[in-house]
């Protein structure tokens, strides 16, 4: 039916507490807690249990807030899910940052498609052989393209296609 909330009924993993979700939103209904206290004392809980059962434990210092936590893993290097969120969203800054930097510097390629220029000798070149002038062949070449597009687009709207530099 249009225009009715549809819910759905849970109970939080760490509290109990039923709560309602809209079953329509797919990350609602995955939610497993009530509220964010709940998350994130039920990933303390887990973590601590992790450690008692693991056979070894790490005192790492967060990345992001600096405070000491134990963890049976070595890599973990946040201390609560919003650290957690924090270290993912800084890794994601950095990592667009370094991807700027080494297209800048020609490291990687920028990823959009890359048309093939003609060199300006090479059309020099076919233009003498077409025994026409440059501006006169570059005229024909863009004159065919229009032609080519039009075809191309059959019986749709006049296209005004600029020139590629
Ligand atoms: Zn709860
Ligand atoms: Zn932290």
């Amino acid at each position: 039916m249009e225009g009715v909330c549809r819910t759905v009924n849970k109970a939080c993993e760490y509290c109990g507490n039923p709560f309602w979700v809209d079953e329509f939103d797919k990350n609602e209904v995955r939610r497993l807690y009530c509220s964010d206290f709940c998350r994130s004392e039920a990933w303390r809980e887990k973590a601590k249990e992790r450690i008692r059962v693991g056979k070894r434990t790490y005192n790492v210092g967060c990345e992001i807030c600096g405070k000491i936590f134990l963890t049976n893993r070595s890599t973990n290097k946040t201390c609560s899910p919003e650290c957690h969120h924090q270290r993912e969203l800084r890794l994601k800054r950095e990592q667009s940052r370094k991807r700027r930097e080494d297209i800048k510097n020609g490291i990687i390629k920028r990823p959009e498609k890359q048309k093939k220029v003609e060199t300006l000798t090479e059309v020099q070149r076919k233009a003498q052989a077409a025994g026409m002038t440059y501006g006169k062949y570059m005229e024909q070449q863009f004159l065919k393209q229009l032609q080519e597009e039009r075809e191309r687009n059959g019986r749709t709207k006049d296209v005004h296609k600029e020139s590629d530099r």
